[in-house]
């Protein structure tokens, strides 16, 4: 079964981890701050801080901008839950906004009509590593004074008018779970140009304590204190060894992958049936996901269909996502559901990740393209 992404690891990230292991930090060592700044100065951002998920970097946003209750945050419902969850962990309500049906990025002309006096930040999804359009995203948010957060776990070496996300929106958020462009088992990032922000999601990835430990013993005392609540959302120092290790590699796996989406492109141009997203003429892809519309209609039962014929060939696509509002929880706890986001749900009916991954081979790539053809045409 060929996935729908998997990690590459070879030895020199071997090596780099057995180093850190025989060293006296296994965490909140020195690679943690190593790694910050590799990936600060990878993205163009002043500063970084390192943490155990993405998932923790989006809620350590969301701390930073003192999200509480009946604050109201934006985000696009075609995500990972955890883009929305972030919002909820603070108390704040997380409010909906639909997605352009052609790159199903958040729809920046529907955003406005949702702004509140109680908004407070919009969280820009750079969904499948596409960036989302961050120049018509910061007019309405200095129009408005609300925040950026940008859910960057897609996108990292993505680029829009030749800035990298990462260094685009007040706060970008990463994640290194193994499906993404580089990995440390879990971990996350957040990178900002902001220093408050910065020290403030620092002391909330440990507990809301102001000292690290290694600080503590550089200082030759044992005091701290905890400021506010925080959490244990710290990574150790041999998973960032293993960040820096595949940052090195970034570059040529970006590369790898806009190679790959390139062949599915030409392949794909002809085929009735199978539609790519768009792609803005401004922007660097950075293809964590390679999506197609599929069917001659739309509708679940035929994506179902394709979906399952696939997976008979080998073929691991996947389908990213479910709306998020869709989800019992979010129905629930905030009363919404279908309807809420037409466009979404109805591009949920007819999407598929294909497999895209750097460690792809060419033969890889052309079975995926010929299984494709093959199970399409036979809907037609
Ligand atoms: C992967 C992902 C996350 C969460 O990252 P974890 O490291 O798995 O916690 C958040 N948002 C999006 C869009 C993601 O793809």
């Amino acid at each position: 079964m060929i996935p729908y992404g998997r990690q590459f690891i070879d030895d020199d990230d071997i090596r780099a981890v057995v180093e850190v292991l025989k060293s006296d930090w296994l965490t909140t060592g020195p690679k943690v701050q190593e790694f910050e700044q590799a990936v600060a100065d990878y993205v163009g951002a002043k500063y970084a801080v390192a943490v155990s998920s993405g998932t923790a970097a989006l809620h350590a946003a969301m701390y930073a901008l003192d999200i509480e209750s009946g604050d109201e945050v934006i985000v696009p419902p075609m995500t990972f839950a955890a883009s929305a969850n972030c919002i909820v962990y603070q108390g704040g309500t997380p409010i909906f906004v639909d997605v352009s049906s052609d790159t199903l990025l958040i729809d920046l002309d529907k955003v406005e009509e949702k702004i509140t006096p109680r908004t407070k930040a919009i969280i820009a999804v750079d969904y499948a590593g596409h960036p989302c359009d961050y120049d018509t995203l910061r007019k309405i948010a200095t129009r408005h004074h609300i925040a950026i957060v940008a859910d960057g776990c897609h996108a990292l070496g993505a680029e829009y008018n030749s800035s990298k996300v990462g260094s685009l929106a007040d706060m970008t958020a990463f994640s290194f779970h193994p499906v993404k462009h580089i990995t440390t088992g879990e971990g996350g990032m957040i990178t900002t140009d902001n220093g408050n922000l910065a020290h403030r999601m620092k002391i909330f990835r440990n507990h809301g304590i102001t000292t690290d430990h290694r600080q503590r013993e550089d200082h030759g005392t044992w005091i701290y204190e905890m400021i506010d609540l925080g959490y244990n959302y710290r990574i150790t120092d041999f998973q960032c060894a293993l960040g820096m290790s595949q940052l090195k590699k970034l570059h040529d796996w970006v590369a790898r992958r806009r190679n790959i989406a390139a062949r599915y492109d030409i392949a794909f141009a002809d085929i009735e049936g199978i539609k790519p997203l768009a792609v803005r003429g401004n922007v660097h892809h950075a293809y964590h996901l390679y999506v197609v519309r599929t069917g001659m209609n739309e509708g679940d039962t035929e994506r179902t269909k394709i979906f399952k014929a696939l997976h008979e060939y080998g073929i691991g696509v996947n389908v990213h996502y479910i709306p998020v509002h869709l989800h019992p929880f979010y129905r629930n706890k905030f009363k919404i559901g279908p309807g809420l986001c037409p466009v979404a749900e109805a591009a949920y009916q007819s999407i598929l990740s294909l497999p895209m991954f750097p460690a792809m081979s060419d033969a890889d790539v052309s079975q995926v393209i010929e299984s494709i053809t093959k199970v399409v045409r036979s809907f037609a």
